[in-house]
């Protein structure tokens, strides 16, 4: 399944940025995904609910912030949201256009509660 190497190289990331941060619990993943990026929201989800207890805790939470595909008219340099794949500039009609934004996946933050936080102190 496409998603599961999407999640898998996602939550390897993540143990890199929890590595250089010292170390901690991770509570929550936050993600931007493009339309083009090839995301299934809910596969990624599923995929990420199924892997997550093996690297992190079941605990940790997906965040997916779904971005939409933007170009740019290489015509009239008008910058529109590309919508149902319509890659034309709605203000010219040129089909030569440049994607700006839409293809990425990445991380945008990782919340962390740091290790002792949960443990020791109790009411
Ligand atoms: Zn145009």
């Amino acid at each position: 399944m496409h998603e599961r190497s999407l999640v898998q190289n996602l939550l390897k990331q993540v143990r890199q940025i929890v590595a250089t941060q010292g170390g901690g619990r991770v509570s929550e993943i936050c993600v931007q995904a493009g339309d083009l990026s090839g995301v299934e929201p809910l596969l990624f989800a599923a995929a990420f609910e199924e892997m997550v207890p093996e690297v992190f805790s079941a605990e940790c939470r997906l965040k997916l912030d779904l971005v939409p595909v933007t170009a740019v008219c290489s015509h009239c340099q008008h910058e529109f949201e590309v919508l149902d794949f319509q890659f034309y500039c709605p203000e010219c009609q040129s089909g030569t256009v440049d994607v700006i934004q839409g293809d990425e996946l990445q991380i945008i933050s990782v919340t962390m509660e740091s290790i002792d936080s949960h443990e020791g102190v109790s009411a």
